[in-house]
């Protein structure tokens, strides 16, 4: 266990750096270079801090736990039944055991190798929310950046000089590159399982449907009301009276 609370705190501390020196590359390098308007500027920090606030709270949203099902009035006897092997608590359907946290957690989707934490019904929007903004300031360096990636490029084989500036924004957009192509990959097998409520574990093991009639129910089942759907906003309680 104390592998994996070190990985989870070194992720903790890795990727809030990383995307506040990728803002900074282009807040600082582009605003200094006056490329870069005052509202883009604005939404650029926008962007960030929406960032790093669905990281943490992807991060700090500890999952229902097997030992709290106990509290859950609408299970029938039937399914109280069911016992998970591995920590021996109660399993009623939507309940997976993850190996590496240990327990079992509600609607569990996938333990995150890159963020280091298990994806359940408590952190499944935000770590939705950190796979759709992140996606947003890809796109937005690019649009700002990719003459200077495409410098970079060049002058791979032209051997030109580049200036320290110049190798940063060229990096900086390469970066971006990579999230944004990463995040439309996680997005590709994310978006349709949320559109039918459906984890990634349901979709590849059981043949029970959770569908609640209609792709914008689904939506909202997971992101909250249309409203908050795209900010990292809880929707746990009203989530859960729905379905438990
Ligand atoms: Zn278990
Ligand atoms: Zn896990």
């Amino acid at each position: 266990m104390w592998l994996e609370r070190t990985k989870w705190v070194l992720a903790n501390i890795g990727w809030p750096i990383a995307f506040t020196f990728w803002y900074q590359i282009i807040v600082v390098l582009y605003a200094a270079d006056g490329t870069i308007s005052q509202w883009a500027l604005y939404y650029f920090h926008f962007l960030w801090i929406i960032i790093v606030c669905s990281y943490f709270s992807a991060s700090f949203t500890p999952p229902t736990k097997c030992r709290d099902v106990e509290k859950v009035e609408h299970c029938d006897k039937e399914i109280k039944e069911d016992v998970c092997q591995l920590c021996n608590y109660r399993k009623p359907p939507r309940w997976h055991h993850c190996r590496r946290c240990n327990l079992c957690v509600h609607r569990m989707d996938h333990h995150c190798p890159i963020l280091q934490l298990c994806i359940h019904s408590g952190n499944h929007k935000y770590f939705l929310l950190f796979l759709v903004w992140p996606l947003q300031l890809a796109i937005f360096t690019i649009w700002h950046g990719y003459y200077d990636f495409w410098k970079t490029i060049r002058s791979v084989y032209t051997a030109e000089i580049l200036s320290t500036s110049e190798q940063l924004k060229g990096t900086g957009v390469s970066n971006a590159l990579m999230v944004g192509i990463a995040a439309l990959y996680l997005l590709k097998n994310q978006l349709p399982n949320l559109m039918r409520n459906q984890t990634l574990i349901e979709e590849s093991r059981e043949n029970t449907s959770y569908n609640l009639g209609s792709w914008q129910e689904n939506v909202k089942s997971v992101m909250g009301a249309w409203t908050i759907a795209w900010l990292p906003f809880s929707v746990t309680k009203s989530r859960e009276k729905k379905f438990e």
